[in-house]
């Protein structure tokens, strides 16, 4: 069973959300790109001093930077089972490079998943997206609402809105995704790697489909 896998879709595709979920049940790690760069930015580091503004407007970070991040990451122990990469690849030059890493350690590339929703859907979602400050939980105001106001139902955490989940920077996002990401889903297909899945069909049906794609 090969559980080394990657979560390809636009932002607010639910990458996060499923992926969460899922290493719960695969005790694999889930790596992050984005909330990398989040920490490093939060903890006030050199990266993070080089990444805030480009985060800030919702570009891409240069390849180099982001690859060699993702390069250092997937050498630790905690990978060696099987890994869900979230929000990367995100250009052709990054999915090249992913799978020398993963040759030059003796792996290969399992699965890239794909999860399809519409731009209208996207901007819905992210604009309501609220995450927990303390233990990360996702929320959404409409579908998924705390149950209290602000709060997080888990941990009682403070609930915030990530500074690019705004909608002028969520349409830069999505424009981004479409010229520089779209792209990696063909890279993928031709090398019958890539399984579609409805990113709006719910959490439980993706978990099912996910497993089943697993375990097939
Ligand atoms: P995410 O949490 O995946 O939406 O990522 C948030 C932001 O981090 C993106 O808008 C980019 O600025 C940056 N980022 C995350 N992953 C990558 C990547 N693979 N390549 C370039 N930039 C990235």
């Amino acid at each position: 069973m090969n559980m080394n896998m990657v979560f390809l879709g636009p932002p607010g595709a639910g990458k996060g959300t499923y992926a969460k979920e899922l290493v719960r049940i695969l005790e694999i790690p889930h790596i992050s790109t984005g909330d990398m760069f989040r920490e490093a930015v939060a903890s006030g580091s050199e990266l993070g001093k080089k990444v805030e503004e480009i985060l800030k407007k919702g570009d891409l970070v240069p390849d180099d930077l982001t690859i060699s991040i993702v390069k250092e990451r997937l050498s630790h122990e905690d990978c060696k089972k099987g890994f869900i990469l979230d929000g990367f690849p995100r250009t052709v030059d990054q999915a090249k490079a992913l799978d020398e890493i993963l040759t030059s350690l003796g792996r290969e590339l399992g699965y890239a998943v794909y999860f399809e929703v519409s731009e209208d859907i996207v901007v819905k979602r992210i604009t309501n997206r609220r995450i927990c400050k303390k233990c990360g939980k996702i929320y959404n105001l409409i579908t998924l609402p705390p149950k209290i106001d602000g709060k997080c139902d888990i941990c009682g955490g403070e609930l915030y809105q990530r500074e690019d989940d705004r909608e002028e920077v969520v349409r830069n996002r999505y424009k981004v995704y479409m010229n520089n990401t779209y792209p990696v889903i063909e890279y993928y297909q031709k090398q019958n790697k890539l399984f579609t899945i409805d990113g709006a069909s719910g959490v439980d049906s993706v978990i099912k489909e996910v497993l089943n794609i697993i375990r097939r």
